[in-house]
């Protein structure tokens, strides 16, 4: 059975990036009929994030990469579901402990007692000497028995990996074949740290092992250090897993997506009004594409689809305008309840409405949305556009718009328009849908010459929402107000 993880640091939010590991590990899996796992690598304890777990969890659900065992939320709790847990590291620091002795004692491990004044000395040193900073190998032949006496004694101590010298280590990865590295081209890296928990690197391997992990799926970054896990599994006596490292997502300058160049945290999206699954449809073509190269595909569509050998070697550029016009294609696809619960708390942060409005004039909030939902790439861009329909009067936008209403048949139109609405008590749809007709009969004026200055004097600009709509969102005090004020 195929079995992949998504493994997140909780050191804050979901990044971008980690969603779309998520997402191929997610869609993967389902291709495969296997099984997608989320395990929380919290070992780093000093980039632990409080609640930054829920988060996670909560980001990748919104998205629908829904996980099948390891971490879940049950009424605002943790809790956790398989057969193979705990799924968070620092619940399992006896079994890494049980590992690394295994390593120490077949001669794989040994202690180090260096200190950190000491290490960042040679480190130092060999920086200036040009070299790529490495352990020296100082404490490599210490015996077990000493190291024990000094353990004994208070001292305190890591664990590193023995690497034997000048060996090369093959290992295959999916989308980039097969790679070899040489161990005088690798550290003694750190296995156990001082604080007793394991390094990432440890806790990786030992945790893919017992889970039953078959494909590791995972950013790029993570490629150096694939041949340490490879080693790992070879001394332990371990049959490797299929790797599979992905291309970073860059930005439109090919370089690694960051906050600095906007929003990176997939909450942000979330904020911003991007539905979820236009962001996993984007995100998915963010280094892999299907046959056909569509570009609008839903969940169940990416699961039949994907495959690793579409995945590109080079790095995916995160394109936010791209992105902008799949949303907008989910936006307009979209029942209008569901924009207008979108959207309500935006207009009422913009102050444009209150709660009192959304429980007694929620029909007519659902006809602003109704108006702009085709008009918006992402829902809290509505608040600029919905400004138009909560002013008493609008300034006309350019000295275009000034100009057409300078035109010499508008005061002709104006009083027709004025007529109409005296006629009635209210504005309501047949109204609203047969009045330019009646002003095209009453003054002649038809097309643009009809258009433009309705739509000057009801928005003061040329182009926007639906006239129709417009006009019975506004309602009739409302446009009167507005006409008073352009004829002044
Ligand atoms: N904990 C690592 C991270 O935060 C996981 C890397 C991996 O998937 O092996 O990215």
């Amino acid at each position: 059975e195929v079995r992949v993880r998504f493994a997140p640091s909780p050191t804050g939010y979901l990044h971008i990036g980690g969603l779309r590991t998520a997402l191929y590990d997610y869609i993967f899996a389902k291709n495969q009929g296997g099984k997608y796992i989320l395990r929380i690598e919290d070992t780093d304890r000093t980039r632990y994030v409080e609640g930054a777990i829920e988060n996670l969890i909560e980001s990748l659900l919104w998205a629908g990469v829904v996980h099948d065992e390891g971490v879940f939320i049950e009424n605002g709790k943790l809790v956790q579901k398989g057969e193979y847990g705990p799924y968070i590291q620092s619940e399992r620091l006896d079994i890494y402990k049980k590992y690394v002795d295994e390593l120490i004692e077949k001669g794989h491990a040994y202690y180090c007692f260096c200190s950190k004044e000491r290490l960042d000395k040679i480190r130092e040193e060999q920086k200036s000497k040009g070299l790529t900073p490495r352990y020296d190998g100082h404490c490599r032949d210490i015996t077990i028995e000493e190291a024990k006496k000094r353990i004994e004694a208070g001292e305190e101590y890591t664990v590193r990996l023995k690497l034997p010298p000048n060996k090369d280590i093959k290992f295959k990865d999916l989308i980039r074949g097969e790679i070899t590295i040489n161990t005088n081209d690798l550290d003694d890296q750190v296995l156990l740290k001082s604080d007793g928990f394991p390094t990432y690197h440890l806790a990786v391997v030992v945790d893919d092992h017992l889970m039953k992990i078959t494909h590791i799926v995972r950013g790029e970054e993570w490629l150096s250090s694939t041949p340490k896990h490879s080693f790992l599994y070879e001394v332990f006596g371990w049959e490797q897993p299929v790797y599979v490292h992905l291309p970073t997502v860059l930005n439109k300058n090919k370089k690694k997506l960051s906050k600095r160049h906007g929003d990176v945290a997939v909450g942000d999206f979330r904020k911003k009004g991007y539905l979820p699954e236009a962001l996993v449809n984007y995100l998915a073509l963010v280094g892999w594409s299907p046959e056909d190269n569509r570009e609008i595909l839903s969940m169940e569509e990416l699961i039949n689809e994907f495959s690793f050998d579409r995945v590109s070697k080079t790095g995916g550029v995160f394109d936010i305008d791209k992105l902008n016009w799949i949303n907008g294609q989910y936006i307009r696809k979209s029942d209008v309840d569901r924009i207008t619960k979108l959207a309500i708390p935006h207009l009422v942060e913009a102050g444009f409405i209150n709660e009192d409005d959304v429980k007694n004039r929620y029909e007519w909030i659902k006809m602003i949305v109704s108006a702009l939902q085709e008009k918006i790439s992402y829902i809290s861009e509505i608040v600029d556009k919905a400004e138009i329909f909560f002013k008493d009067k609008v300034e006309p936008e350019n000295e275009e718009v000034v100009e057409v209403l300078k035109g010499e048949h508008v005061s002709g139109l104006i009083e027709a328009f004025e007529e109409e609405l005296n006629s009635i008590d209210e504005i309501d749809e047949e109204f609203a849908s047969s009045l330019f007709k009646k002003l095209q009969k009453k003054t002649g004026a038809k097309g643009k010459n009809l258009y433009m200055p309705i739509r000057a004097i009801l928005t003061g600009q040329l182009h926007g929402p639906d006239l129709v709509k417009t006009i019975l969102i506004l309602g009739k005090q409302n446009i009167l107000k507005r006409i008073e004020y352009v004829k002044k």
